[in-house]
């Protein structure tokens, strides 16, 4: 058996987080229901109250560790009751009045209203959008950059070292919104970032039944602050959905090897066809993201866009589907589709169609699409 940091990413998906082997004890533990621990003299950790720590956590906390920095016992993750609890964190945590953070102006459809917030508690922010490394120019005098790559739902890649070190000179930490590339396909903190964040109600658990995020980091005095703002608000997510997470990971691999599979598939075969435009993938030769992709991601994801003629066309698609449900979010075993214009928010035309590609058989899917395609003409 190799050394750990040799091992592929199948095998420490399935080993990542477990306990030594004890007998007569289960190879992942149940969930610790506690909101407090038999505590008798000193009140010294690890467990002391509900809120501050759970097995469960450590056990889950330890797996996504593995999975972001595979070998690295330095890193540690703190998890969170949703994306966004865990994208807040390093925000309100990091940042003080006066300070100036820069965040995409593509990137996830609730960063306006952190922004919102941020300026209401006088931190200066500053957008760009991802694609062509644009935040570059906008990094004077900031205390946190933001990346989000490829960003959702646009699909645009920015160069996460060249954003890094030049972050780092002008005196700015790194976080960057892993969301849509998981740790599989995308390991931030050894492209430089500080903070490596993520919604893992996506592809990490993969079943869309659980909402759950985290926060992976070298730095203890930067986890300490991440750490102390869960306790502060509570953000805290439930041992069962913990639970559930980390027995999801065990098939990481498998998921987001067949997902980025299908997502490839299916993004060739639209690319041949008239009645779609705009087609984006970051894995697709040609696409204009694939080039900074293919240097630092080792697999593209689960999402392909697309634009359709127009909204009327792109709802007649979206109902003459029968693998792929009409739903928000991604990177779940069942397809969904959404004609993302519908939320307003997002810069996209009327007919644009986030499409996040699931663990189906591939020709089921791609055959479905393209009925689905045939059917929506409006020409029959
Ligand atoms: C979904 C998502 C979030 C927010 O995650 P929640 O778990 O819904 O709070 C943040 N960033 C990206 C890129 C997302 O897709």
């Amino acid at each position: 058996m190799g050394a750990e940091q040799d091992w592929g990413d199948g095998t420490r998906a399935v080993r990542a987080g477990l306990p030594e082997p004890r007998k007569y004890e289960p190879t992942l533990p149940g969930p610790v229901f506690a909101a407090h621990y038999h505590l008798p003299g000193e009140p010294t950790g690890p467990y002391t109250y509900g809120r501050d720590e759970n097995p469960t956590w450590t056990l889950l906390e330890r797996a996504i560790g593995e999975l972001e920095a595979p070998g690295d016992g330095a890193v540690e993750t703190v998890v969170f009751a949703s994306g966004m609890a865990a994208a807040s964190s390093v925000m309100f945590s990091q940042l003080t009045a006066g300070d100036v953070a820069v965040l995409p102006s593509d990137g996830y459809q609730a960063l306006p209203l952190v922004r919102e917030q941020l300026e209401a508690y006088g931190i200066g922010v500053r957008t760009a959008p991802t694609g062509g490394d644009a935040q570059l120019s906008v990094l004077d005098g900031a205390k946190l950059l933001w990346l989000e790559t490829p960003s959702n739902p646009g699909l645009d890649v920015c160069d996460i070292r060249r954003l890094v070190a030049a972050a780092h000179d002008a005196g700015a930490l790194v976080a960057v919104d892993n969301t849509l590339a998981t740790p599989l396909g995308q390991r931030p903190l050894a492209l430089g970032a500080d903070f490596s964040v993520a919604s893992d109600t996506k592809g990490m658990t993969g079943h869309g039944d659980i909402l759950l995020g985290h926060v992976t980091c070298r730095d203890p005095r930067l986890i300490a602050g991440i750490r102390r703002w869960r306790k502060i608000t509570g953000a805290i997510p439930g041992p069962m959905e913990a639970w559930l997470a980390h027995r999801s990971l065990a098939t990481l691999q498998l998921r987001v090897e067949r997902q980025c599979a299908n997502a490839l598939a299916l993004a060739e075969v639209l690319a041949g066809r008239e009645d779609v435009t705009g087609l984006r993938y970051p894995g697709l030769a040609g696409d204009p993201s694939h080039e900074v992709a293919a240097g630092q991601m080792r697999r593209f994801g689960s999402v392909v866009s697309f634009v359709l003629a127009d909204k009327d066309r792109a709802e007649r698609f979206l109902d003459a589907l029968r693998l792929v449900d009409d739903a928000t979010s991604f990177g779940g075993v069942r397809s969904t589709a959404e004609r993302r214009g519908r939320w307003g928010g997002d810069a996209v035309p009327p007919g644009f169609i986030r499409f996040s590609v699931g663990a189906e058989d591939p020709g089921d899917l791609v055959a479905d699409v393209l009925h689905a395609l045939d059917m929506s003409t409006g020409r029959s």
